[in-house]
């Protein structure tokens, strides 16, 4: 059997994947056999610093040969080396629980949420969410998920305690004396790369604050740099309750965490994660955020952000036929395709001439680049981009 076979016989069918066999890359140009291809898409979000990075392949290497993994029955130092530096790029005095996955992080932040709702005389428990979002695929993360399409009857019952609207000012009046808390990303990121008006945001923050209902803001797409500061919360100056990171976390190596204010809130055996915060995923995080946060001081990741978000409304400009709205912030950027079926088209003509997009909901082509991605292959990727959208 060939590699397709194999994988048809032995992967189960949960993604339709193109079959494209890379070998390896280097920064954001991966390699099969022998052609090179643009990434636009860092593996959806995660390989932050892009791919073979020496630094991050060095930094795992070494920590390969020493530990890869006890328990969080011992203290694990590259863990608490890693929770420090976030709360400094951060500017956050939180306490962390680091897991594995995005949809692990908002486990622990609906559990923490529940905890803090269980407290009072009369039990909270409720979370409100918004329509187009995406919180994970676990039963409890698509019952958050505000996607109707994503709650069908195969997977029932879902718990309790959720409920959808449709935008942020429709939250006023959704709250009721059982809600704890309101879970929201601020780029929503399957949904459509939207992002949201940031006074609207800031004064839902103070409202929730002045009635204890806790916010849970979702960075597991948005953190990271992704937006240009390290977390999105910073870019719309607004302190949430808790946060969820996973994505770029990790360079690649799977690592999720739920930051929050709320220190004493969790007792031993309230919540754990076998894996969660190794010393290898640690490692891969203190790495991945030492590398970003140079970046970031020396202002190069403010100029190579607007480099390629100039590029994206250039493009948008160009092919106004195709797009009718250019989204997203900084490294999170999309374009709103005017139909279902052009967008189809220019997903498989970009992987015909070697660029590796996303796609995301409301008719979205959604770029997700590695913070690090090169001025070089950026302007290679887009040329690519303009030719693929040229054969429509
Ligand atoms: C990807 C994503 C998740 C789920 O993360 P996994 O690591 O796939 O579990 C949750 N929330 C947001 C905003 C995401 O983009």
């Amino acid at each position: 059997m060939n590699l397709i076979e194999l994988d048809k016989n032995h992967i189960l069918n949960t993604y339709a994947k193109s079959y494209i066999n890379f070998s390896h890359g280097i920064s954001s140009t991966l390699y099969s056999d022998g052609e090179d291809y643009i990434d636009f898409a860092s593996g959806i979000g995660v390989n932050s610093v892009g791919h073979a990075n020496d630094e991050l392949t060095n930094a795992l290497c070494e920590q390969a040969k020493k530990i890869i993994h006890i328990s969080n029955l011992q203290v694990i130092e590259p863990q608490v080396m890693l929770a420090k530096k976030i709360v400094e790029l951060s500017g956050f005095d939180m306490g962390i629980f680091f897991a594995n996955s995005g949809a692990e992080a908002n486990e622990g932040a609906i559990k923490l949420a529940r905890k803090y709702g269980s407290l009072g005389d009369k039990k909270r428990y409720k979370v409100i969410t918004l329509e187009h979002s995406f919180h994970g695929r676990t039963i409890t993360t698509v019952k958050a998920t505000g996607q109707e399409s994503f709650h069908n009857d195969n997977f029932s019952p879902y718990p309790d305690g959720f409920g959808y609207v449709k935008q942020i000012k429709d939250i006023y009046k959704a709250i009721d004396d059982e809600t704890v808390a309101v879970m929201l990303e601020l780029v929503q990121g399957e949904g459509g790369v939207e992002s949201f008006d940031r006074e609207e945001v800031r004064d839902l923050a103070k409202y929730l604050k002045k009635h204890d209902i806790l916010l849970i803001i979702d960075e597991v797409q948005s953190g990271v740099y992704r937006t240009g500061e390290f977390l999105a919360s910073n870019l719309y100056g607004i302190t949430p309750d808790i946060i969820s990171l996973a994505k770029g976390l990790g360079g690649g190596v799977p690592i999720g965490a739920v930051m929050t204010f709320l220190k004493d809130l969790f007792i031993p055996g309230d919540h754990g994660s076998t894996f969660g915060g190794n010393y290898l995923s640690s490692r891969a995080g203190i790495t991945v955020l030492n590398i970003l946060s140079n970046l970031k001081d020396s202002g190069d990741i403010d100029e190579r952000v607007k480099y390629f978000g100039d590029k994206v409304d250039n493009i948008a400009d160009a092919h106004k036929n195709l797009f009718s709205e250019s989204v997203g912030i900084g490294f999170m950027r999309g374009l709103r395709v005017k139909d279902d079926e052009v967008l189809a088209k220019i997903m498989k003509l970009s992987i015909d001439n070697h660029l590796l997009i996303l796609k995301a909901g409301r008719n979205t082509v959604r770029f997700l680049p590695s913070i690090t991605i090169r001025k070089d292959e950026i302007d290679e990727g887009f040329k690519r981009f303009d030719k693929a959208l040229s054969a429509i």
